[in-house]
């Protein structure tokens, strides 16, 4: 058992591991904290989602749902390998589960699965899971059928291995929602006893480091925020043609023509729609590039 990680060092944990993260805004102050304990905490639950798409799933587990408020997880795997944070705290996402596995896995004392589940949310014997685990909700449709690409199951590997890290667990601290609860199937497609050796595999050797000058970087590098008075200028820069590709490609454009190099009308208002699609209103949708919706845009590093 262990003290819940702060944001900035949960992002610490999952950037040192190798892990391509996306701050969801908001994510930092979203949780259920006001709805029962977090923490201490223990390990790590892996879910599907049983959506598709990664913007929409994104939104579903910030949102949650009629009956289910959010956040449903703290992050999102999407099938690119991508982690998308949208809760930091308590989040509704294991719900009820049984003591024996909580025991095993505080303990680790298990072999390749802990024992079968025998009680569910709501069940007489359940305990509480959302104030013990971390969540990650994986893009999948969650039957049997979809894909589990290489990049995604690296990143469940990643998140695990992180967190496991950061509080000295090993990887039997990592379970799936079906080992965790009678009435869960989650994660479907792939083993979590396999997904438990390639995370004590990583466990073992030293955490994976930038290596900067070494070839091509992994991740392509993004364009840093600006500032927002780079806009308020007439400004012409092939940034902003970087940025309208962007915009374009996440369904947000207001273009008849370009995207160009000078910062114009139709920037501004495509702009808007990316902000009111990452939940933005109001004065935080006018369309000015901020930082969060900048960094969110990952637009590709041009200058
Ligand atoms: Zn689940």
């Amino acid at each position: 058992m262990a003290t819940p990680l702060t944001a900035d060092r949960f992002v610490a944990a999952l950037r040192a591991e190798g892990v391509t993260v996306v701050e969801h805004p908001g994510w930092r102050t979203h949780n259920r904290n006001g709805h029962g304990a977090w923490g201490p905490v223990t390990g790590v639950i892996i879910h599907h989602t049983v959506s598709a798409g990664t913007a929409n799933t994104v939104e579903m587990c910030f949102d949650g749902y009629e009956g289910l408020p959010g956040p449903l997880c703290h992050g999102v795997i999407a099938k690119d390998g991508t982690v998308h944070l949208v809760g930091n705290g308590r989040a509704n996402h294991a719900g009820g589960g049984d003591p024996a596995v909580l025991r095993a896995v505080v303990s680790e004392t298990y072999g390749d699965r802990p024992p079968a589940p025998r009680e569910h949310q709501g069940s007489s014997g359940a305990v509480d899971g959302n104030s013990r685990f971390y969540g990650f909700e994986c893009v999948n449709l969650g039957n049997g059928t979809d894909p589990w690409p290489p990049a995604q199951l690296d990143a469940i590997e990643r998140v695990s291995a992180a967190l496991c890290r950061a509080h000295g667990w090993g990887a039997r601290s990592v379970i799936g929602h079906k080992e965790w609860s009678d009435w869960k199937d989650d994660p479907r497609g792939f083993a979590m006893p396999t997904m438990r050796d390639r995370v004590q595999a990583r466990l073992n050797k030293a955490p994976a480091k930038p290596a900067p000058d070494a070839g091509k970087p992994a991740v392509p590098r993004l364009q840093p925020f600006p500032g927002t008075s780079f806009f308020r200028r007439e400004t012409s820069s092939p940034v902003i043609t970087a940025m309208g590709r962007r915009l374009v490609a996440e369904g947000c454009s207001a273009y008849t023509v370009g995207p160009g190099p000078r910062w114009g009308e139709a920037d501004r208002l495509s702009y808007a729609k990316w902000q009111h699609k990452l939940g933005f209103r109001g004065s935080d949708a006018d369309g000015i590039p901020g930082a969060a919706s900048w960094n969110a845009l990952k637009v590709p590093y041009t200058k």
